[in-house]
């Protein structure tokens, strides 16, 4: 099958009882066992559940893995990776991670004897300085939330390889239409499905995928173990959002290069970050590791913070909003919303100002888009 196909038809076949196209919701805590000791494959739902195993299968082959394992989100999955870790451990982390993730390393992980070291993974000779003798992961967001940095995987995966470090790679920005970081070596592909995955606006969750048995089997233990599970009809919805993912990621690539160019051209912009752009200083890494650029652009106004707060303020269409990822164009101030709790003389150290305007471009007709941001720039 063609990717295109696969992602439409996953492995899905229509319901052998009925005949339904959709396959049914599975909502279920408990299943009947025909005598002690004999079930059909599912005892439990928090150990598995057959809409959940449909989900990780389809994910896990449109990722091009052997292996899926779901959770309630993407920070449950971030978790649940970390969890394959003991105390003592130590991770090397690309520098600019989204804010939750940097929180959950920073504020709890901590507190369990791990310890992280963040580098710029822009540049892969700081990520191998940074190894200790007690390293025992990599742990790569590309391209990042929400300076879109960008990593060279293939560089890094060799890194990982040659040190015998766990390489995990954070690709909810990428999407596995644009990027597949198994084919560059990583252990472990993490998504938060609550973006483009599953891609409007209506649920959180989360999935790693895998091509080794005893980190799958690891994971799964985990995952039944803490219960951190996506429920039947959130798995529902994201297998439903999965079939035109494809389709969505193309309008949202081709939305994204035009609001980049259109923003990089105008007066009143200082910065545009955009993989996609010449001048985004990886745009060759980009052209060599990804197929397209998705829709994330991160931008500063000549203004400063206050005309980035204004602009913010006065788009109509954009809706001003916490996520990314979804049909709809949202406009986030990382600082006070997505980044909040990672502190300001670290944001500012790694080039993350006050003023940053994150824009996630959706599919609307990218006329609307530039029309609104326009209208908008107007009173920055
Ligand atoms: N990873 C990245 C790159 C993200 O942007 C986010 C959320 O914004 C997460 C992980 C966490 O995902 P969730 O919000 O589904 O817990």
């Amino acid at each position: 099958m063609e990717f295109e196909t696969k992602i439409v038809r996953g492995k899905v076949q229509p319901d052998p009882s009925t005949g339904a196209i959709i396959p049914p919701i599975f909502q279920t805590a408990t299943y009947v066992l025909e005598e002690v000791g004999k079930d059909k494959g599912f005892d439990y739902t928090r150990s598995a559940n057959p809409t959940r195993e449909m989900l990780e299968e389809y994910l896990a082959l449109i990722e091009g893995g052997e292996y899926g394992v779901a959770f309630s989100s993407g920070m449950a999955t971030v978790d649940s990776c970390l969890k394959l870790l003991k105390a003592g451990d130590h991770v090397v982390c690309s520098d600019d991670v989204y804010g939750g993730v940097s929180r959950h390393f920073d504020k709890l992980l901590t507190q369990y004897n791990l310890s992280f070291t963040y580098v710029d993974s822009q540049n892969v000779e700081k990520v191998e300085a940074a190894i200790q003798t007690n390293t025992v992961m990599i742990w790569i967001e590309t391209p990042t939330n929400p300076l879109l940095k960008i990593t060279d995987l293939k560089s890094v995966g060799d890194i990982a390889n040659k040190h015998d470090l766990l390489y995990c790679v954070d690709s909810t920005f990428a999407t596995p239409v644009f990027l597949k970081p198994l084919n560059f070596g990583a252990d472990l592909v993490v998504h938060s499905t609550t973006k483009y995955l599953s891609g409007h606006n209506q649920l959180i969750g989360g999935i790693v995928i895998t091509n080794r048995k005893e980190l799958f089997d690891s994971l799964k233990f985990i995952q039944k173990t803490v219960g951190a599970v996506p429920g039947p009809f959130d798995c529902w919805l994201t297998m439903l959002g999965l079939k035109t993912l494809d389709l969505r990621m193309k309008k949202h690539h081709e939305n994204g290069v035009k609001v980049a160019e259109y923003l990089e051209s105008h007066p009143k912009v200082e910065k545009v970050i955009y993989p996609g752009l010449k001048s985004h200083p990886m745009h060759h890494i980009v052209k060599e590791q990804m197929s397209g650029y998705s829709g994330m652009i991160s931008f500063e106004l000549k203004g400063g913070l206050e005309s980035g707060i204004a602009l913010m303020n006065h788009v109509k269409l954009c809706l001003l909003a916490e996520s990314l990822g979804s049909v709809e164009t949202m406009i986030t101030h990382p600082a006070t919303m997505t980044h909040v709790d990672v502190p300001r003389e670290e944001r500012l150290a790694r080039g993350f100002s006050d003023g940053l305007v994150r824009l996630s471009v959706g599919i609307e007709n990218v006329n609307d888009i530039i029309n609104d941001l326009e209208q908008a720039l107007n009173f920055s």
